[in-house]
């Protein structure tokens, strides 16, 4: 069998067969050779049949190591035929042997044993044909070997006996080869049928193996199902979607699984239908849930009749999940920014519309070309060469380019190109987005405008010019050259601003900007520090300061033509002057000193009359430095208790009607120190707050004092009011509280203000004054005539009193125009009912004239100066 498998041709077959009835047959023919013998040894020499036996006994044993290697040996094809040479070797070996025993065990007169072996022989080649028939020849010299001695035997012999038994053994012997003949064929067939039914077999296992499998190594699930929807067959892929084995899986019943989706599906195969389900498979009763495309099919008996189908499931998890993601990257392509894909060779493939949109171009008019049309030639070819390089080295690049619009604009894009690469390795891709940076670098410049720029004149603004300054004055220290800084003051700005409104005023300074720019070089810096105040920084003027003081001399007073040229608006023309304050600079100095000392020339400036220029010098620095020692001490003199009031009586029709509190400071060193070389410190440094009210408390303290006294329980206090004290947005309360804190009658306390205290903001002005108008509080308006008196403003206000500045008292006698002047306020203030004040009556001819036009109140030395409080009170007794 072992052969058999191994060489399945039919002559192998045949020999495979003749060995393996050797044995039986050897046994049976040694078997027979023994008790032939044993029967023939009565009659024949004994010597003669040990022989003979000896000869089979020997010729068996030859036989049998032939069937044995046989067995043991790896006979192919070509082998067969030594083999069977071998085997008929055998055959005629024993053949012969049992030949002979014809002639050497023949009883020559013993009938009995003469029969006897006629019958052991006969007996023998029929076996040995049966046995040797799958060979014809074999089973022919078997046959021919033992029966021919026999019958020559008898025919040798005399008698008719003799002959009728040769002639029956020779007749036996022609029905033994026709029958021979027959059982061959029936035998070969047999092995052919055999071996036929053998290899349909194996093939059909073969079969079976490979379908097997195929089922259970398919990517697919299959399973069969009967008409009641029980699972009949399933590979292990379909049992591993269902999380099972396949042993459990196998009869488990699809309604049990809870798998509603994919029942109609089955339904329709039953129905001789085929339906293809695609979706997600939820076995409630495995866990299972995942997406399935599943096709189904009827499966029939030999009748045709349907007895159940088979369904072949494919787990498309995967593949949703994969479309999914394609959808979502479909989505993300078609994003804001404009999208490019190209092939290695940067051919491009696809954009999405944010490109179009942005680039002007459509697909259709992209696809297949490089991207080089986008070129706006503002880049060299090292820059894309240093951009290909650094796609090279790290498959990703980003950075500004500038890209051309279909249309020829060129815009700012922010370019982000990825390299994709192959599982191999290799550059298949490259994805590059832009997003449009136009804008972004539009607003960068619009922020680095407004921070560094005024916005209405467009010149460097503070910020800037500060920064230039620096510049300039490292520039300088390193050069040797003298450079300048003016600080110019628009004279009369405050009076456009005032009457015409501030877009007036803005229109002013806008053409202020426009003629410096104008009149400087190139080179030389012209900026808006805010307000009316401009700067210019003239850079290289020389390296001999007097050369330069002249050169910066001649550009100043050029300045000053310019400036104060006429300005013509749409139905007016305006004219206004400027105060140039000059400092030079070129030593290692800081440019906060340079602007201050460039501000206090200005004002030099200012006090000179106007529309001039100063330069700043060592003087000034005196000034300077004397300020700053006084701000120091002036922080530290309420609290050392160095303020104080001093009082100046106020008559009316010559009675003490009232007093003006005015502010001392009794300094240690300097001794008394008078408001104004104080006040205005104070304003700037904000110190005029604390001091404001101080004085305010002092103030309504005395009228509190006063009330409990005769002489003095109708007095009326005024007190000076800054500008920046009235600002406060709780000034109103400020009042509010001292006087309830004192309880004092409000009628009491006068407020004195000035003219360009009010019109700094007159809406704010208006309602405070108002308020504490409508508690009572009054009013002067202090100075009035040196600022812009107009009516307007006078009739809204809640005025009690005008103080006639002492200006124009001082020139009653001398002055016609001041005289005049005075005249027409004081008649100004009987129209409008409000009392006129003169300050600083010194003369009984100014008192005269006053009280001939008819103005009954008045201040000054010609009563007396402002007094400590007990002088004053000590007056007041008089
Ligand atoms: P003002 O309010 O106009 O005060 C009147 C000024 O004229 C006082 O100067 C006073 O001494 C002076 N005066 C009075 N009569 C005569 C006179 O006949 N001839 C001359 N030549 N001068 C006369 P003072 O005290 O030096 O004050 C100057 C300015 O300081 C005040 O002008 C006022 O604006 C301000 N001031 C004084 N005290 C205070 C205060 O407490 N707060 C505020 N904010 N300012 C004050
Ligand atoms: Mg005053
Ligand atoms: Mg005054």
């Amino acid at each position: 069998m072992n052969n058999f498998k191994k060489n399945n041709s039919a002559e192998s077959a045949r020999l495979q067969q003749l060995y393996s009835v050797s044995y039986a047959s050897l046994m049976s023919s040694t078997l027979l050779g023994v008790i032939l013998a044993y029967i023939q040894h009565e009659v024949i020499d004994a010597a003669i049949v040990i022989t003979w036996l000896t000869l089979l006994l020997v010729s068996s044993l030859f036989r049998a190591a032939l069937a044995y290697n046989y067995q043991q040996t790896n006979v192919d094809d070509d082998a067969s035929k030594l083999w069977l040479f071998r085997f008929r070797l055998g055959v005629l070996v024993g053949s012969l042997v049992w030949g002979s025993a014809s002639i050497l065990m023949f009883a020559k007169d013993d009938l009995s044993h003469q029969l006897f072996l006629i019958f052991i022989i006969a007996g023998l080649s029929v076996g040995g044909v049966v046995s040797y028939a799958a060979d014809m020849r074999s089973a022919l010299i078997f046959s021919s070997a033992t029966l021919t001695p026999l019958a020559l035997h008898f025919f040798m012999q005399t008698g008719n006996l003799a002959m009728a038994m040769g002639a029956a053994v020779t007749l036996y012997f022609g029905f033994i080869i026709i029958s021979l003949r027959h059982i061959n064929l029936t035998i070969t067939d047999n092995i052919v049928l055999r071996q036929e039914a053998i290899k349909r077999e194996d093939s059909v296992r073969i079969k079976e193996e490979r379908y097997r499998l195929l089922l259970n190594h398919s990517p697919v699930g299959i399973f069969h199902f009967d008409t009641h929807y029980s699972i009949t067959y399933c590979n292990e892929h379909f049992s591993d979607i269902l999380k099972k084995s396949v042993a459990e899986t196998i009869g488990l019943n699809i309604n049990d699984l809870q798998a509603n989706a994919i029942l109609p599906t089955l339904t329709y195969a039953l129905k001789g239908k085929t339906l293809q389900f695609e979706g997600q498979f939820c076995a409630n009763a495995s866990d299972s849930n995942i997406w399935i495309d599943m096709s189904c099919a009827p499966s029939r008996n030999a009748d045709g009749k349907i007895v159940g189908g088979v369904a072949i499931v494919r787990d498309i998890t995967d593949r949703k999940q994969a479309e999914e993601m394609l959808r979502i990257s479909a989505i993300a392509f078609e994003s804001q920014s404009g999208m490019i894909v190209t092939s290695a060779d940067s051919v491009i493939l696809r954009v999405n519309q944010a490109f179009t949109k942005m680039s002007g171009y459509s697909a259709l008019e992209v696809i297949g070309k490089t991207p080089n049309f986008l070129n706006s030639g503002r880049h060299n070819k090292s820059f894309f060469k240093a951009m290909w390089q650094t796609l090279k080295d790290t498959g990703y690049w980003q950075g500004e380019i500038w890209n051309q619009h279909k249309n020829g604009m060129v815009t700012a894009e922010w370019l982000t190109i990825s390299a994709v690469k192959a599982p191999d390795g290799r550059i298949s891709h490259y994805i590059g987005t832009y997003s449009d940076i136009t804008q972004n670098k539009d607003a960068v410049a619009e922020i680095h405008r407004l921070a560094y720029y005024d916005p209405l004149t467009n010149l460097p603004n503070r910020r800037l010019l500060q920064d230039r300054l620096g510049q300039e004055l490292a520039a300088a220290n390193r050069s040797g050259m003298f450079g300048a800084i003016m600080f110019l003051d628009l004279d009369n700005f405050k009076t456009l601003n005032d009457t015409r409104g501030h877009s007036a005023g803005d229109q002013l300074l806008v053409e202020v900007a426009r003629r410096l720019r104008s009149v400087v070089r190139e080179g030389d810096v012209v900026g808006r520090l805010g307000g009316d105040e401009f700067v210019v920084i003239l850079e290289n003027l020389s390296s001999d300061a007097k050369m330069a003081a002249l050169l910066t001399k001649q550009i100043g007073e050029k300045i000053l033509v310019t400036l104060a040229k006429p300005y013509i608006f749409e139905n007016y023309e305006f004219h206004c002057t400027t105060s140039i304050g000059i400092r030079l600079f070129r030593e290692n100095e800081t440019v906060e000193e340079l602007l201050k000392h460039a501000d206090l020339a200005m004002y030099q400036a200012k006090t000179a009359g106007r529309n001039t220029l100063r330069f700043f010098d060592p003087d000034m620095q005196a000034v300077v430095t004397h300020r700053a020692n006084l701000e120091k001490e002036l922080r530290s003199a309420l609290e050392l208790d160095q303020l104080k009031l001093y009082f100046q009586p106020q008559l009316c029709q010559d009675r003490k009607v009232g007093a003006e509190a005015l502010l001392r400071w009794q300094h240690p060193e300097r001794g008394l120190v008078m408001p104004l070389d104080f006040i205005e410190l104070a304003e700037k440094s904000h110190l005029i707050l604390p001091i404001g009210e101080w004085v305010l408390k002092m103030a309504c303290a005395q009228l509190k004092a006063w009330e409990n006294q005769n002489d003095t329980h109708n007095l009326q206090l005024a007190i000076n009011v800054s500008a920046r004290q009235f600002r406060q947005p709780n000034f109103v309360m400020q009042i509010q509280d001292i006087l309830s804190h004192y309880a004092i009658k409000p009628e009491r306390l006068k407020l004195e203000l000035t003219e360009n205290l009010i019109l700094d903001n007159i809406y704010d002005t208006v309602e405070k004054m108002h308020l504490l108008r409508e508690i009572g509080v009054q009013f002067s308006l202090d100075d009035f005539g040196t600022g812009y008196s107009s009516f307007a403003y006078l009739t809204q206000l809640p005025l009690d009193q005008l103080k006639i500045d002492r200006s124009f008292i001082h020139n009653i006698g001398c002055k016609p125009t001041d005289a005049v002047i005075v005249e027409t306020i004081i008649g100004m203030a009987h129209s409008l009912k409000i009392e006129a004040m003169a300050e600083g009556v010194e003369t009984p001819e100014q008192l005269a004239f006053l009280e001939y036009h008819g103005c009954a109140a008045y201040q000054g030395f010609l009563f007396s100066q402002p007094l400590p409080i007990q002088e004053f009170e000590q007056l007041m007794l008089t």
